[in-house]
């Protein structure tokens, strides 16, 4: 039997767990809205913060070594995780922090498939639901890790963002997981460590064929697919260490993440089953509209003019206005122009940008005010009676071919309809195409002129001139 000491300890332990769980819920609720997502990332912070210190103190609790062996071991990771994650949440860039998600994706997807690993070799003879824990943990480990890294890859433009077609692609994805389903039936009874190490190989595999096959526009879906693996990797790793936290954690991940994916497939018109299968079930072999002819550059003077005039605008961000960091003069550009009677709106796209909400964090950032900040849905009918839009750095998300041409890899996908207003003024630097690598007719249109340039130095220019 236990000492009293020990009792204590433990149950302490299990109940910071519970409190830990209880905060990470709250700080998911937090971060759903904008106004109270700071609120959101205080409590993750403290029950994470909770979570560790329990861990640490079970930890040295259930020590079957010298409990200074053990201090000092997870000082020593703490100390060094700590460092490096401190080093690149300092020096990342707001726009390299999708391929920074994906990498980390691909840690929790390594550690699953390690502590399956590590699990199978210390506990043997612990019984079959514990082998079924292991053999999932290890299966959903590989895939989220070989996926991450080509997410990582595709994300940072390492590799190119164009979907792998092989021959055959979905009778493989189900091969694979027929193949797996196999050989735990001969992995559980048998407990050889050749099935494990046979499906630990094909689900790696699966993981680099399943995103290889994703195309560039449906991207955000995948970053929050594998968003939810992680979750469920991390969960099959908490059944296996009999730790309560890490299955709820895990759960809480996996579970936010699909919801966020299935949110994110409807705002694009995608299908969850065709994305999540690695581009199940879409048509091939159509073919996109030329795009080109002639366009039309306006100067910042004729810019400011257009914008004096106006009554209304709306500002279309994308990708290009995080790139240039035009977020604080597109802010101040907007409280001049209000501050003179114009209308002024925001029109965010579910994908602008590399992440979730990557607008609306960076416009928030600026303090631009949330009503004005409105929604793909919120805001499409109203273009029409805009005078003027500014589209700084959005490419994608303002190609009418998604609407006007089935043959184009973006067709259906719902964008903001910018060319019925009025007047359109594209910042961008050149007459490159956007993530997707689809040329965009809006640059060709009556009503559309190219302003030429860095979006940041553009809108400062424009600033000058009004
Ligand atoms: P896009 O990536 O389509 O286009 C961005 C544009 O910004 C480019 O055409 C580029 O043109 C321009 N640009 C880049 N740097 C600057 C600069 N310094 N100044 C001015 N312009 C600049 O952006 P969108 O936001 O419209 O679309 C997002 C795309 O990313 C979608 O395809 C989406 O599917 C994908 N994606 C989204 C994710 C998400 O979760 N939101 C995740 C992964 C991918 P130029 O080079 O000529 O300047």
């Amino acid at each position: 039997m236990r000492d009293p000491v020990t009792i204590t300890l433990t149950t302490v332990a299990q109940a910071a767990y519970l409190v830990a769980g209880v905060l990470f819920i709250l700080s998911l609720a937090g971060l759903s809205k904008q106004e109270t997502a700071r609120r959101g990332n205080v409590l993750g912070m403290v029950g994470m913060g909770v979570a560790i210190l329990a861990t640490v103190v079970l930890a040295l609790d259930e020590s079957a070594r010298p409990v200074w062996v053990t201090a000092l071991l997870i000082v020593l990771v703490l100390v060094f995780g700590a460092a490096v994650g401190t080093w690149r949440a300092r020096t990342v860039e707001m726009t390299q922090m999708p391929e920074l998600i994906a990498m980390l994706h691909s840690f929790v997807g390594a550690a699953a498939v390690i502590i399956g690993y590590n699990s199978y070799l210390t506990e043997k003879d612990a019984g079959g639901a514990h082998l079924v824990e292991v053999y999932l943990g290890v299966l959903i480990g590989a895939v989220t890790f070989t996926g991450s890294i080509v997410a990582y890859l595709k994300l940072s433009a390492r590799i190119k963002s164009n979907p792998l077609t092989l021959p055959g692609r979905n009778l493989l994805n189900a091969g694979a997981l027929v193949v797996s389903a196999g050989l735990m039936v001969w992995f559980i009874p048998s407990q050889s460590i050749w099935p494990l190490a046979i499906m630990t190989v094909i689900a790696l595999l699966l993981g680099l064929h399943l995103v290889a096959a994703i195309g560039g526009g449906d991207m955000p879906v995948v970053v929050s697919m594998l968003n939810s693996y992680s979750g469920w990797a991390a969960a099959a790793a908490g059944f296996m260490l009999g730790n309560n936290l890490l299955i709820v954690t895990g759960s809480l991940v996996g579970s936010s993440g699909a919801i966020l994916s299935y949110l994110m497939c409807k705002a694009m018109n995608r299908k969850f089953i065709s994305v999540i299968l690695g581009g199940f079930g879409n048509e091939g072999g159509k073919v996109a509209k030329e795009v080109g002819g002639e366009y039309r550059e306006v100067s910042v003077a004729d810019t400011a003019e257009m914008l004096k005039a106006a009554r209304s605008v709306v500002i279309a961000p994308g990708y290009g206005m995080a790139v240039a960091k035009a977020q604080y003069p597109v802010a101040e550009l907007t409280s001049r122009l209000r501050a003179q009677g114009v209308q002024v709106r925001f029109a965010v796209h579910p994908v602008a940008g590399r992440l979730p909400g990557h607008m609306n964090v960076l416009l928030a950032e600026a303090k631009v005010p949330y009503d004005i900040v409105l929604e793909m849905d919120e805001i499409n009918e109203d273009f029409a009676g805009t005078d003027v839009v500014l589209v700084i750095g959005a490419n994608d998300t303002v190609n009418p071919a998604a609407m006007e041409d089935p043959g184009s890899p973006i067709a259906g996908m719902p964008v903001l309809e910018v060319w019925k207003a009025d007047q359109v003024v594209v910042f961008k630097r050149s007459m490159a195409t956007g993530y997707a690598g689809v040329p965009n007719p809006l640059f060709y249109r009556e009503n559309s002129a190219m302003l030429f340039g860095d979006a940041k130095v553009k809108v400062e220019e424009i600033l000058a001139a009004l």
